[in-house]
């Protein structure tokens, strides 16, 4: 945290944290840390006077602010929680307006292209004075509802928080952004930007593209409403993540495309093995097959 001029030496003051983008992810952090009374200023950094007056209604933001370059002013911690493409705009339009050793963390899913945006406007001299205080995170949480009116406090309780630091990334910085994850009762680790985008691809990319395939593919037949309307419990577990943001997912496939795509060539392997199968009538495969993915789902989940 930053010494504060307007305090005696030995006492410091609250920490500002400024939240760009107060939607699902920006607003259940507040949330969550005002619930539990950690000591923090929150500012909402939002685009328009209706969500300003929206996130101070809620109770959950200390300030609203509109404007991402006025809304980090005087921060000690700016958190970037917008899609995936928007992070570099607005990383460039807050450049100017940062205090000296400012920290910056965000929430998108996507860590390798984070990191990339973070080189394109702080790679060069003497912008790259910024890297030691750049802690690149994703909280593995969320749901297929968006927007500040969907935050939950409890979003992130028991969940994991990925780190992504850079090899420059100040061991101060990683505990100040671990230190406000934790208090919402979320667990933290690190771990390099490629690994979390390679399992992330397999284990939310893949399942959501399969979700919004399916239901997509189900609906353009005909018919598709009587499907829908019969369907069951196990077709609505399925499907429920085809129900989140399409703007934040575009991003997100357009941002890890590699990953995913070598995820589906495997998904696609695997589905054309099961295809043969239930075409031969091969119930000693399907079987097979079945009790491999039951064993090794089971002891995870329950
Ligand atoms: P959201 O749609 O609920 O909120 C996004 C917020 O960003 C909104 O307030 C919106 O007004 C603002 N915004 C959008 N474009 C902007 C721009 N160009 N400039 C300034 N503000 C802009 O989305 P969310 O679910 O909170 O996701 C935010 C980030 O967190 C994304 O990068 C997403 O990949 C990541 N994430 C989402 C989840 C999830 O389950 N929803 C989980 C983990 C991480």
């Amino acid at each position: 945290m930053m010494s504060d001029p307007t305090t005696t030496p030995g006492e410091s003051r609250t920490l500002r944290l400024a939240i760009i983008g107060f939607g699902l992810i920006g607003a259940s952090l507040a949330a969550s840390l005002k619930r539990v009374g950690h000591p923090v200023e929150i500012v909402a950094v939002v685009r328009s006077e209706a969500d300003a007056d929206e996130a101070l209604t809620s109770g959950i933001a200390d300030r609203a602010v509109v404007g991402a370059a006025a809304g980090v002013v005087g921060a000690d911690v700016v958190l970037l929680a917008v899609p995936m493409l928007a992070m570099r705009e607005i990383l460039e339009a807050i450049a100017p307006a940062l205090a000296a050793n400012a920290i910056i963390t965000d929430a998108g899913s996507v860590k390798g292209r984070f990191v990339e945006d973070v080189r394109a406007v702080f790679g060069e001299a003497p912008a790259e004075e910024r890297l030691p205080f750049i802690v690149p995170g994703h909280p593995i949480a969320g749901r297929e509802k968006s927007g500040m009116v969907s935050a939950d406090a409890a979003l992130f309780a028991g969940r994991r928080v990925l780190l992504t630091p850079l090899p420059e990334t100040d061991e101060a910085a990683i505990n100040t952004v671990a230190a406000l994850w934790r208090a919402t009762g979320a667990m933290v680790e690190c771990l390099s930007p490629e690994r979390h985008d390679r399992v992330l691809a397999a284990t939310s990319h893949l399942p959501h593209v399969v979700a919004f395939a399916l239901v997509d593919a189900l609906k353009a037949r005909q018919g598709a409403d009587e499907i829908f309307r019969y369907a069951a419990g196990g077709f609505r577990d399925f499907t429920r993540i085809a129900s989140s943001d399409p703007v934040m997912w575009r991003d997100i496939c357009l941002t890890n495309g590699a990953a995913i795509v070598e995820t589906l060539d495997e998904l696609e392997a695997s589905l054309s093995t099961l295809r043969e199968a239930i075409r031969r009538g091969d119930g000693q495969t399907l079987e097979e097959i079945f009790q491999r993915a039951k064993a090794a789902r089971d002891p995870y989940f329950e």
